[in-house]
């Protein structure tokens, strides 16, 4: 058994499919004499594909964005054009009989390599672009990453190096079984979206495989215990078969609570909505017993594709969400790219702290005709819902009246136009950096609503990349410094009579829930897979005693104190675990949610 990270529950049982990939592991494919001109034939239409998408997604960023910014792709171009760069391919596929990929790959380094070793900016530059645009022709050559993805009579389990939110945003839940990736942080945007979609994830196995996994190993992983087993033994396979069985009973129990109100033992009701990243996902939150939605991760309707998504898409999947809920809220939140989110088509810098960069909100009111194309999809959605705007990364009050500023000219060019949309359509601030909860007063003073954002505000807080895994035992939500700025940012909240709600993972984990209860929040929203979950918890929660328990928590000095202190506020005094809410305490102990938390008990 090999011991990785747990970043997604459940167990997967299956064969391996090692994902093709430029940078690792991609085969030295040599070809036949016989093969070769297939090959060219092959690499032409591999540049030509490469060349005519480079010029649409020019001609997108030039409208929208500005003719300057459209002009690195010139670059891109002419890489593709450059004869050193396409004689070097030619000769290394005609003199060693490789193939085309295989080809252009080694071509790619080599550049790269020479570029990378001058002591030259603009020259690193370069091997940057040559780098992308290596990557656009081999996905091409290789087909996109569904295509490399053969599509198997068998489900498989995925082994990969890293998977990018995009990747996600393209596998299929019914063929994969579950994903094993070398790198990857717990609380990475990729890990969120494979608890949305409920596939198991192991992470962080670099270095401890004592060998390569081969396409068909026989493959074992649990996202709970975060253990990986390749080609286990008869007796392994089947203590993991019953394991699988005892998970699906106790999905079985939840189903159960679907229409329960959500409301504690002693009365206290939170609504517990749901974070989408898409429609389809807003179909299971719905199945799950949603109340809404609380965040819509717009940025994956940007992201696997090889340009900007029109006004009139965006507009129609807002649209068909608001539909689909009738009058439960759809926070939609606007673009939030950059950190661990790139969007290949949209040229973000290099950038040495990500994160701490140019991102989100920053991007928005930066370019404007970006961000008003976006808002103009979401004001026209509103006209069919009951949908509300959120902006991410706000750090000052400036940030929020700029883009309240440019909501406003929309408005008045959808006005103009005579298009109907809610001109009373609230607006709220995702808290997650910590100069917001630390003004927080002053913007409750100016917003509808807050939701707070604890994936990125424990990360700016504690000053532990989300996504470094070396690091990820510091990623600590209990720390007393974060306890206490969301409780100062509740507070601040409630003081000016706006709704607060919580949307990143702590929401729906289940030891936080003691904490909710007693700040009396009255809304949670969290990934789809710990709705019933964390339901389950709340039914067997008492609320009574918050104060006393706040106070406590404000004496603690370290997380665990604080962890103590919340489990000592778990008060159960019978298990609801069904919808007659029977007290079945004694029956099915199991079934109780303690175990879910967000880190896939790691
Ligand atoms: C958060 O930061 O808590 C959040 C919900 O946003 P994201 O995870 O998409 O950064
Ligand atoms: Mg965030």
């Amino acid at each position: 058994m090999i011991k990785g990270i747990g970043a997604s529950a459940g167990v997967a049982i299956g064969r391996a499919m090692v994902m093709p990939s430029w940078e690792w592991n991609l085969p030295d494919r040599m070809v036949d004499v016989g093969e070769l001109a297939y090959e060219f034939e092959k690499l032409f239409d591999g540049i030509q594909t490469s060349k005519l998408e480079l010029e649409t997604i020019k001609q997108d960023i030039s409208e929208l964005i500005g003719e300057e910014e459209s002009k690195i792709f010139n670059a891109h171009l002419a890489i593709l054009e450059d004869p050193v760069f396409i004689e070097e391919v030619q000769e290394i596929m005609q003199r060693q009989y490789k193939a085309a990929e295989v080809a252009v790959k080694e071509t790619m380094e080599k550049f790269i390599g020479m570029f990378d070793l001058l002591d030259d900016d603009y020259m690193k530059e370069r091997a940057a672009d040559i780098r992308d645009v290596g990557n656009r022709l081999l996905k091409h050559l290789l087909g996109d990453f569904q295509h490399t993805l053969p599509t198997q009579d068998e489900p498989y389990i995925l082994v990969a190096k890293e998977l990018t939110p995009s990747h996600w945003a393209n596998l299929d839940p019914n063929q994969v079984l579950g994903v094993a990736t070398m790198l990857g942080g717990l609380h990475s945007h990729a890990a969120i979206m494979a608890r949305a979609m409920g596939i198991p994830l192991v992470l962080g196995l670099e270095g401890k495989l004592k060998k390569a996994v081969q396409n068909g190993d026989l493959i074992i992983l649990d996202g709970e215990e975060g253990s990986f087993h390749l080609n286990p033994d008869e007796a392994t396979v089947e203590k993991y078969r019953q394991r699988k069985q005892s998970l699906l009973l106790q999905e079985q129990v939840l189903q159960k609570l679907v229409d329960l109100p959500a409301v504690s033992l002693d009365g206290q009701t939170v609504g517990l909505k749901a974070n989408i990243s898409s429609v389809k996902e807003l179909e299971q939150a719905l199945q799950a017993g949603a109340e809404g939605v609380g965040l819509f991760r717009t940025e994956f309707l940007y992201m696997d594709r090889g340009s900007l998504p029109p006004e009139e898409e965006q507009f129609e999947v807002y649209r068909q969400a608001a539909q689909m809920l009738g009058e439960k809220p759809l926070v939609i939140r606007t673009l939030d790219i950059g950190g661990d989110k790139n969007i290949n088509y949209i040229s973000l810098p290099d950038e040495d702290n990500p994160f701490l960069g140019y991102r989100a909100i920053r991007i928005s009111l930066d370019r404007h005709e970006l961000f008003k194309a976006q808002l103009r999809a979401i004001l026209r959605a509103s006209h069919y819902g009951n949908v509300k705007i959120m902006y991410p990364f706000i750090s000052s009050l400036q940030e929020f009246r700029e883009a309240n500023r440019l909501l406003e000219q929309v408005k008045r060019e959808l006005d103009e136009k005579g298009v109907p949309f809610n001109r009373q359509i609230e607006t709220g601030i995702m808290i997650e950096v910590p100069a917001a909860a630390m003004i927080a007063d002053c913007l409750a003073a100016e917003a509808d609503f807050f939701s707070i954002g604890t994936n990125d505000l424990v990360q700016y807080v504690l000053a532990v990349d989300r996504m470094n895994e070396q690091i990820a035992h510091l990623y600590d939500p209990f720390h007393p410094a974060v306890i206490r700025l969301i409780k100062q940012t509740v507070e601040a909240a409630q003081k000016h009579g706006i709704a607060v709600s919580v949307c990143g993972e702590m929401a729906g984990d289940a030891r936080v829930l003691p904490f909710w209860l007693a700040l009396k929040i009255k809304e949670l929203s969290m990934s789809v897979k710990t709705l019933l979950p964390l339901k389950q918890k709340l039914l067997n929660s008492r609320s009574a005693e918050g104060e006393d328990l706040l106070a406590k928590l404000a004496q603690c000095g370290s997380s665990e104190e604080i962890q103590l202190r919340l489990e000592e506020y778990h008060i159960t005094d019978r298990l609801v675990t069904s919808s007659n809410n029977q007290n079945l305490a004694d029956t099915d102990a199991d079934a109780d949610a303690d175990d879910s938390n967000f880190s896939g008990g790691e």
